[in-house]
């Protein structure tokens, strides 16, 4: 249940309702809106006797049963889009930039370059995965703590930049909380909930992926485990999904990606890398994200892809992302103003 203040209720109001909330065993959640506050009574029934109390306040303009196990990142509980912003890289509310780095960090000169040849493209939101969870055992898991002393060592050359991190499991958060601006949930960890609530008192963005075989109702009631644990600041990234189609690595569903925005006011970003598995299509299919109203894109890139340690099929040359800028670039300028 969604309980909508009139624009007239005060703080003291605001505070009433959260008490009698609370007195009935429900969780108040709270969101300021540019016009109006919505409190999210969170609980696992609505106890029918509230809903009369309530509608006898003054302050209280409506109140909306929301029957999804989804609240806190529905559009009925805030409407307008939820814009977040990484160290001055905005995302979602017509705010669509760029973010990429490499599948895996590999030493700190592979990292250092990728950053390098990032920022000199006005990229500063980097993706450097130390630890990979990976389908294989005998596949390349990561370079762990080698990683993040690496991480460590290029962000004191680089100030301004943010990382992006995975999280394979609660126990590792502690130890990226220095380094990582935004924690990634990867697919296979999707709906791993108890990394999604200790991830949701981190006090963090998060980046959370949709599952390989994740339908959208899953993929937002594993956001609503964060929010719900406290963390303000979720983003969602389709990256493909498992299909019968073998030709692309996953098959990219920028339908419902198009549909689960009108669903939360969460920003979606778009995974095009993991997306197709496959160097010549990023373009083709950032520019597909682009033209379906994704709010950022996230880009695999490393300094010699042909030598990666992991994801060697689709990963772009760092040398030539300005190459890959200004392919999409016109797809950008304009979803840049779609959304204004
Ligand atoms: C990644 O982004 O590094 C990754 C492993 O992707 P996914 O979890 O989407 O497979
Ligand atoms: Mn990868």
């Amino acid at each position: 249940m969604i309980i909508v203040m009139k624009p007239t209720a005060t703080q003291d109001d605001v505070k009433s309702i959260c008490d009698l909330i609370s007195s009935l065993r429900y969780q108040p959640r709270v969101t300021v809106g540019t016009e109006q506050t919505v409190i999210a009574c969170i609980g696992s029934e609505v106890n029918p006797q509230i809903v009369p109390r309530l509608e006898t306040l003054d302050c209280v303009q409506e109140i909306i049963h929301v029957s999804k196990k989804y609240k806190l990142v529905s559009r009925e509980f805030k409407p307008e889009d939820t814009v977040i912003d990484i160290k001055g890289t905005k995302i979602g509310g017509g705010n669509v930039p760029v973010m990429a780095g490499p599948c895996a960090v590999e030493s700190y000169e592979q990292l250092r370059q990728v950053v390098v040849d990032l920022t000199a493209q006005g990229i500063n939101v980097i993706r450097a995965m130390v630890y990979k969870p990976r389908t294989s055992t005998y596949d390349f898991q990561g370079l762990k703590d080698d990683g993040i002393r690496a991480m460590r060592k290029v962000k004191e050359e680089f100030p301004n930049i943010a990382f992006i991190t995975e999280v394979p499991g609660p126990n590792q958060i502690e130890g990226l909380m220095d380094v990582t601006d935004v924690f990634q949930v990867g697919a296979r960890n999707s709906q791993n909930y108890d990394l999604l609530e200790c991830l949701g008192r981190a006090g963090k963005p998060v980046i959370l992926k949709r599952g390989m075989a994740g339908t959208v109702e899953e993929w937002l009631q594993s956001a609503e485990y964060l929010m719900a644990n406290g963390c303000k600041e979720v983003i969602l990234c389709e990256r493909g999904i498992r299909t019968y189609e073998t030709i692309t690595r996953n098959t990219l569903d920028l339908g419902a990606m198009a549909a689960t925005k009108r669903l939360t006011h969460l920003p979606i970003v778009v995974d095009p890398s993991h997306g197709g598995g496959k160097l010549e299509l990023v373009v083709p299919l950032s520019r597909a994200a682009l033209g379906a109203g994704c709010d950022g894109l996230l880009v695999e890139t490393h300094p010699n892809p042909k030598q990666a340690f992991s994801d060697a099929a689709q990963q772009i040359p760092s040398a030539s992302f300005g190459e890959y800028m200004a392919a999409i670039r016109p797809w950008l300028d304009l979803a840049g103003q779609a959304h204004a």
